[in-house]
Formats: structure tokens, sequence, C-alpha cells
């Protein structure tokens, strides 16, 4: 008899998006000459950019070629785009990495959850609510104890201290899905609880490239002796339209420790080079080929030109809510706008109303957690006559 992980049986299933897509495609059906406007999505809808598909291309060629012929590579990425890692996304914030602390993978989801193969099932978790699903389902599927740190209004979406004790906590800034971000001050106080706590933070900055304020910390080594207790999780899907090339990476310092039982220290990045070297065979030489010329000086320009694009989508949406009395939150350091839904009404009440009256299709926050009830989301990854046309809809009712 096989006997099952149980823990698994815990899982809430999670209809939000098959919700969503039945109640827009029965829409559709019934009012066929309607356009709807789908900014429900997380997707990034631009093409990749040019200097990427040559490097794609190039690559392709070499890889065809007897000299250029690549087999396995290594587990944890190849030279070439650690160290370009290192220059371009650390060393120019002042952030001094080695390469043994860089690990390539193919998207942040899975180092998400892949992270956690390394950590005792004992430890206690904290994540926010709202919270970006999957950090939640992974602990579950591993039977972890979860707290949850509300984000709200009330806390002006900067999460509050656990009473309780809890070993992992998972922060994700620019935040999927309220768009809010914390500032260095803010983020200071949570390295030094994860200090002081012996606590270890989950770093979520797959959004980074959206910030467009001072002060906000693009990445979590900005903070003094964050080293010490923080992983960082990157990713090019949104920064630079990877969503289906797939790549991304994390950063384990090798000033990280972990405890045995016995209170012996242990190193993390030893630990998860063990790992990456036994379950993964690397991301292929192409897609990280793809990935270094992210960093060329064209590659940097071009991508700018679409997170920009992003950008006007974002302030147009925002702005545009603001100037008929919507609250509204995030946005400005991401593509998402997290809106206060009006009249006391709930996140699924605001969407049916969304959908009939304006034909716009958003996300209901409370699919995101209990305390995303009350919201609903908007993304600027549509593209700008969209957001420009949605926004005159709303203006109309
Ligand atoms: N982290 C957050 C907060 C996200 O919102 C997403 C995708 O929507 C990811 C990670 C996944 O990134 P990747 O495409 O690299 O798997």
């Amino acid at each position: 008899m096989i006997l099952i992980n149980e823990n698994f049986l815990k899982l809430q299933d999670n209809y939000l998006f098959s919700t969503i897509a039945k109640k827009v495609e029965k829409y559709s059906q019934e009012n066929k000459n309607n356009k709807i406007i789908k900014l429900g999505i997380g997707d990034v809808t631009r093409p990749v950019v040019p200097v990427v598909i040559e490097a794609i291309n190039k690559a392709t060629k070499e890889i065809g070629t007897k000299t250029g012929f690549k087999g396995y590579g290594p587990e944890q990425g190849y030279s070439f785009l650690r160290k370009a890692i290192i220059e371009n996304d650390y060393k120019s914030r002042n952030i001094i990495l080695k390469e043994n602390e860089i690990f390539v993978s193919d998207g942040a989801k899975c180092d998400c959850g892949n992270i956690l193969d390394i950590f005792s099932e004992k430890n206690t978790v904290a994540i926010t609510n709202p919270v970006y699903p999957v950090y939640l389902d992974t602990n579950i599927m591993c039977g972890r104890k979860i707290i949850y740190l509300p984000l709200t209004e009330k806390n002006n979406f900067i999460p509050e201290f656990p009473k309780e004790k809890v070993d992992i906590i998972y922060l994700c800034f620019p935040n999927n899905p309220t768009g809010t971000v914390l500032n260095k001050k803010e983020l200071e106080k949570w390295v030094q609880y994860a200090k002081e706590n012996k606590a270890i933070i989950l770093y979520d900055a797959a959004y980074e490239a959206f910030i467009t304020e001072e002060n906000i910390p693009h990445s979590i080594y900005e903070i003094e002796g964050a080293k010490e207790v923080a992983i960082e999780f990157k990713s090019y899907s949104k920064t630079a339209g990877f969503t289906g090339l797939r790549c991304a990476y994390i950063v384990v310092p090798n000033e990280l420790m972990g405890y045995t039982k016995k209170g012996e220290k242990i190193s993390i990045n030893k630990l998860w080079n063990r790992r990456t070297c036994t379950k993964f065979n690397g991301v292929s030489y192409i897609i990280q080929r793809a990935a270094e010329a992210t960093y060329s000086e064209e590659g940097k320009k071009q991508i700018k030109e679409n997170i920009k694009y992003y950008q006007k989508n974002a302030k147009i949406i925002k702005e545009g809510l603001e100037e008929i009395g919507f609250v509204t939150y995030g946005g400005k350091n991401s593509p998402y706008i997290w809106l206060k839904v009006p009249n006391k009404m709930t996140s699924w009440e605001f969407f049916d109303e969304m959908l009939e009256k304006t034909n716009i299709v958003g996300t209901p926050g409370s699919g995101f957690g209990k305390c995303g009830e009350g919201y609903f989301r908007l993304t600027a990854f549509g593209t700008i006559e969209d957001s420009i046309e949605a926004i005159k809809r709303i203006k109309k009712i």
C-alpha cells in the first residue's frame, strides 16, 4: 500500500483563476459584442527584446558546432552569468558577493518551493496575508506551522513582528499582490528581528525592477548584516520578460548559518549547493546566454523600455482611479495596483460589477488570503490602449 503525503490533503483547492476564467467565459458568451479588457493577469505581455533573441539565436547556432557544443552545464549556473549577476545586480549597489553564493535556476516559483528541502519541518513559518500563494502551499505540503502577518491599511501594508516565535519569514517586496514596498528603515527592522530571533528571511525581490522611488531597497543585502540572515530570490520573468523562457537565481550567502538539533552551526550555502547538485542539472546554456544578454548596454536599454511601458500603464490606472475617488495602493514601485473596493462590497461582488458594467477583469483580493477581502488587484501588464480605455470606462459609471 502506497502511503501518500497527507499534508497535500490539507491544501485548499485554488479556484481563484479558474473561477475568474469561467465567469469571463460565461459573460463573453452572453455578450459577444463587448470587448473585455483583462487587467487581472500577472504575466508579461511585451515580446522578448531583440538583444535576448539575438543571444538565443547565437547560442543555438553555437551548440550545433563541434567546438561550441555544450552538454550538462554546472548545476549552479555558468560562470559567465553568475559573474554578470554579481557585477550588474549587486556590485553596482555596493554589495559584494562571491560566485559560489549565486545559484541560477529555472524560476523563482520553483526556488521558493525547493529551498524548503533544507529546512526542518519543525520550523514555524511567517507569511504575509494577502500573499503570493506559493509560499503558503509549499509549506502546507511539508506540514509546517504557519503564522500570518496581516498586510492591511491599518498597518500601512508594513508587516508587524509576530507575537510568537517564528523561524522562517517570507518577505516579498515590491509586494505581490498589494504592490506596496518597504523602505530601508522598515527592512532594517526585519533584518534586526531575524538576527535577534535566529530566524531566516526568504526575501522575494521578483519585482525589484519596478522600483522608482529612492530609499526603497532593490536587494535585502543593501541592509547591513542581511547576509547573515537572508536568502534572496530574483527572477528574469518580470524584469526581462522571461516568463516563458524561464530563468531566475537565488543568493545564498556564505555567512548564513543553520543549526542542528544539538546546536551545531551548519552552512546553509553548503546545504543548498548539495541539494542543487543532487536534484538539479542546471538551466539550459541557451537560456543562460539569453539572461546574460540582459546585462549588455543594449540589453539594459531595451529591457528598461519595456519596464517603462508597464510603469506608464500603472500610472494611468492608479491616477485615473484616484481622480474619481478610489483609494489605491501600490502601482508606484510595482506593476500591481491594489484598490480598495468601495461601498463595503466584497472583492467578488466588485469583480462581478466591474465585469458587467465595464467589461474589465481584475483579481479579487480575497483570492490572496483573508486580509485581501475588500480589495481588488489590477495589473499594468496590459497595453497602454487598454489601460486608457479601462479608466475611461470606469469613469463613465
Ligand atoms: N515571486 C513572486 C512574488 C511572483 O509574483 C512570481 C510570479 O508571478 C514569482 C515569484 C515567479 O517567478 P518565476 O516566473 O521566476 O517562477
